[in-house]
């Protein structure tokens, strides 16, 4: 057992600093045990205190953006939790749009059509902190983080601010360099094109309604459970229909009727649940296809 009682006493914060915090507050899937410290530094100074109290003491952290791509375990998350949510703000300068890591990407599509400066519009109503999509290099309606970002602002494992130019090389799909270097995003900027304000605004709309039609928003989810492959020939989700995979439930957890690549929580569904219609899918698909599913939703916490 982590001594984080001890940690809390040293690192004299303002912001929020709950112990037990259960994690499905804080998750799209609205599941997850407890995260025995969780704290939301109010800025950049602080966040700087809580990471350097952890590596000072070897505790270990996670950093948590909007929580839609994770799966936190029943048994919770041992150490601290640092939620960014605080640490948020967007300024616009020319045609570069800068955000702090806990910004919604929402509302830094909306602050760039605002601005007339159009490339945000493909990222807009999908959930999710500036940190962790870049993180996660999320990517929807065929466009990537990595094609608009520029620069990124991190701490580094010394706690060392860094500015990184974006190598285009370092992305993939769905992959960022950040995944390995596990470095802290505290700010992103990205390079835009001029714009209309009515054209990008049409486009957001449009996207946010194609949202709501394939029933994004009905239940808690995590969007794509696996990524998709281009040797598999169809989308990731058709894939798992073709193996019949549709409406299986565990416990409450479900593989949805509306796309097989998301499973949602019906009610009261535990992370084991999901787990074992992750790990269904899975075998289904190697033995009915050959395919080896790739994970999208990361597991975190103690399995
Ligand atoms: C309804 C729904 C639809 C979705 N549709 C899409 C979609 O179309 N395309 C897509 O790509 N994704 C989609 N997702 C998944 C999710 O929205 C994205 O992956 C999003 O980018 C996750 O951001 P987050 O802030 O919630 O990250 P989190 O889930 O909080 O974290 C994800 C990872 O990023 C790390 N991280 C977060 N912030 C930082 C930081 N500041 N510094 C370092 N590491 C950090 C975390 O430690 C974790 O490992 C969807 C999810 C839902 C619920």
């Amino acid at each position: 057992m982590i001594n984080v009682r001890k940690l809390a006493e040293k690192i004299n914060i303002k912001g929020r600093l709950l112990f037990e915090e259960p994690m499905r507050y804080h998750t799209s899937f609205k599941i997850g045990g407890p995260a025995d410290l969780f704290v939301m530094p109010s800025g950049q100074e602080e966040l700087k205190r809580i990471l350097a109290a952890c590596f000072e003491n070897s505790i270990p952290f996670f950093i948590l953006g909007s929580g839609a791509n994770i799966l936190v375990s029943d048994s919770g998350i041992r150490g601290v939790v640092i939620d960014m949510e605080n640490i948020r703000g967007i300024e616009v300068e020319g045609r570069r749009v800068s955000s702090y890591a806990g910004t919604p990407m929402t509302d830094l599509s909306l602050e760039a059509c605002n601005n007339s400066l159009s490339g945000l519009e493909f990222i807009y109503s999908m959930p999710g902190s500036v940190g962790g999509s870049v993180w996660m290099n999320a990517r929807c309606y065929g466009k990537s983080i990595s094609d608009v970002l520029e620069r990124v602002t991190i701490f580094d494992r010394n706690l060392f601010l860094q500015e990184l130019k974006v190598k285009k090389d370092d992305f993939g799909y769905k992959v960022s360099p950040f995944q390995k270097t596990r470095e802290i995003i505290l700010k992103a900027t990205f390079r835009l094109k001029p714009g209309k304000r009515e054209e990008s605004q049409r486009e957001m709309d449009r996207v946010r309604r194609d949202r709501e039609t394939k029933g994004h928003f009905l239940f808690p989810s995590a969007g794509s459970v696996f990524k998709n492959n281009r040797d598999f020939g169809m989308p990731t989700g058709k894939l798992l229909e073709k193996a019949g995979l549709k409406g299986l439930q565990v416990g409450e957890a479900r593989i949805s009727d509306f796309h097989a690549n998301i499973i949602i929580n019906t009610g009261k569904a535990r992370a084991s649940d999901v787990r074992e219609l992750i790990e269904i899918a899975e075998e289904k698909v190697l033995e009915k296809f050959g395919f080896r599913l790739e994970r999208e939703i990361i597991f975190v916490g103690e399995w």
